[in-house]
């Protein structure tokens, strides 16, 4: 379709916000996922709640698809604008609009990132947990694919931490969900609807978000172990014991290899390792760590190897955020086609261990890393998008693993969303929602004009 009318109509209010050179076209074709590349026709870079508005009334006129744009980190083709249309950037929406430090709470544009938040806010001694290790991912996209990562064992998800929202609907009408109440019994919980609706539904311009006052001890701990079966029985060990650690996260052999080599890690082994981090008073640290330590060498653990001062920790994080890129590195021509499945913690060592063993019959070498403590684990396979016979290899590897994590009572997608990649496997998930989860889109989008193609078909 074509959709210079609509082009026009948006230049004829704001000529120097839209751009269709083939440069910023190709940068909006896809995220960071494997997908082939389709262009947009125009990218809008939105500076208010109000231009989104405006474009979006135009494109709601002309029944033009909108994809909203965070940051592009996304993993499962969920900014492909696989039906054209206007990608609407947010980046330039980073206004940091509130600090409460009394209420501990926020209130931010949708441009800025988790990195941008948290050096705006460390000066009081706040944070925000939330860190999908691609550190520039916007707030926003992060509300708009339930987002978590490290820290999400201790502080829960986007969902947790989300008190309400400032949206832009399918017709152009804005919309504020929530508040700035730490909790609400007000009627349907329209702020976690939109939280992991992935642009479908409206267009996010404004966040409230609940903060933390920085621990008064943080530690960080490695610990390598032998075999990959030690390591994941110890982080499930350490959750059913109750531990309140921060974060618990697995480095496979083959991705602690990457890791060292990437991020010059210097004293490191190339074993399974975890990587923990415990939060709280000087007493109650030392006390989880001593259980936690005492938990990993019934498992075959070697002692803790402790990162107190903060560049040390600062380091050590670092290394397992950029664990992606590190992966990416061993096969520089190839694209990732990374898993998501999150299991009940008490099937974790199973659904991991079956996954390995189906990697190694199929002669496949894919880094591991997992979010532990919550029964999320990544396999970061690598294939070259051209090559079908490949990528199909890794499909059926990926398929495999969704159906073992749904059998045994997980999900496909622990945080990383649906997009285009995982529909199929929700409708095994959830068969019997798939309808209401399509009238819920209908009754937001009747045109079917927002991020259309993701999540589910639009009937
Ligand atoms: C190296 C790497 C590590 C990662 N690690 C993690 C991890 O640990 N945990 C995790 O959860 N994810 C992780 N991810 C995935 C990704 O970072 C997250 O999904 C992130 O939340 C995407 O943010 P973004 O700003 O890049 O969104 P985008 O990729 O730009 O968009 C994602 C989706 O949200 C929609 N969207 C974006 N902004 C808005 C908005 N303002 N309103 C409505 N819809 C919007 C888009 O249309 C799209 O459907 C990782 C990705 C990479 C590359």
């Amino acid at each position: 379709m074509n959709f210079k009318k609509t082009i026009n109509e948006i230049k004829s209010f704001k000529d120097n916000q839209i751009l269709t050179n083939k440069s910023i076209l190709e940068q909006h074709s896809r995220g960071e996922d494997y997908y082939i590349p389709k262009l947009p026709d125009a990218v809008f870079y939105a500076n208010t709640t109000s231009d989104i508005q405006e474009v979006v009334k135009i494109c709601a006129r002309n029944k033009t698809p909108v994809i909203p744009f965070g940051s592009g980190t996304s993993l499962e083709g969920h900014v492909l604008p696989s039906k054209g249309g206007i990608s609407i950037n947010l980046s330039n929406m980073k206004k940091i609009l509130q600090l409460n430090p009394q209420d501990l709470d926020c209130r931010v544009e949708a441009g800025v990132s988790r990195v941008l938040l948290n050096e705006n806010i460390k000066d009081k001694g706040l944070f925000f947990p939330i860190d999908p290790g691609a550190s520039e991912a916007s707030i926003g996209g992060m509300a708009a694919t339930n987002a978590s990562g490290t820290n999400a064992v201790r502080y829960g998800t986007m969902k947790t931490n989300v008190l309400g929202l400032t949206v832009v609907m399918a017709d152009g009408s804005i919309i504020k969900t929530g508040g700035r109440a730490k909790k609400s019994s007000a009627g349907y919980d329209l702020t976690k609807l939109l939280i992991g609706s992935e642009g479908t539904l409206g267009i996010i311009s404004e966040i409230q978000l609940k903060l933390y006052g920085i621990p008064e001890s943080i530690s960080s701990a490695v610990c390598h172990f032998d075999t990959l079966e030690g390591a994941v029985r110890t982080s499930m060990e350490v959750i059913q014991y109750g531990l309140q650690v921060a974060r618990i996260e697995l480095i496979d052999e083959v991705q602690m290899k990457a890791s060292i080599k990437y991020s010059k890690l210097q004293n490191f082994k190339e074993k399974p390792t975890l990587f923990f981090e415990f939060h709280g008073t000087k007493q109650s640290t030392k006390e989880q760590a001593i259980i936690a330590e005492e938990i990993s060498q019934s498992h075959g653990g070697e002692n803790f190897k402790w990162a107190q001062k903060t560049e040390e920790r600062n380091l050590l994080w670092k290394a397992r955020h950029d664990a992606y890129y590190a992966a990416l590195s061993i096969a520089p021509n190839k694209r990732a086609m990374s898993t998501d499945v999150c299991v009940p913690i008490s099937k974790l060592a199973e659904c991991i261990l079956e996954s390995q063993n189906d990697l190694a019959s199929n002669n496949v070498v894919a880094p591991m890393v997992g979010h532990v403590g919550d029964g999320n684990f990544h396999l970061i396979m690598l294939g070259d998008p051209n090559n079908s016979k490949e990528m199909e290899k890794l499909k059926q590897i990926n398929d495999r693993l969704v159906k073992r994590a749904i059998h045994m009572g997980g999900t496909c997608s622990g945080e990383h969303g649906i997009g285009l990649g995982k529909k199929d496997y929700l409708k095994i998930e959830h068969p019997t929602l798939i309808p209401l989860m399509q009238n819920v889109k209908k009754t937001f989008d009747p045109n079917n004009i927002l991020n259309p193609d993701k999540i589910v078909d639009f009937n």
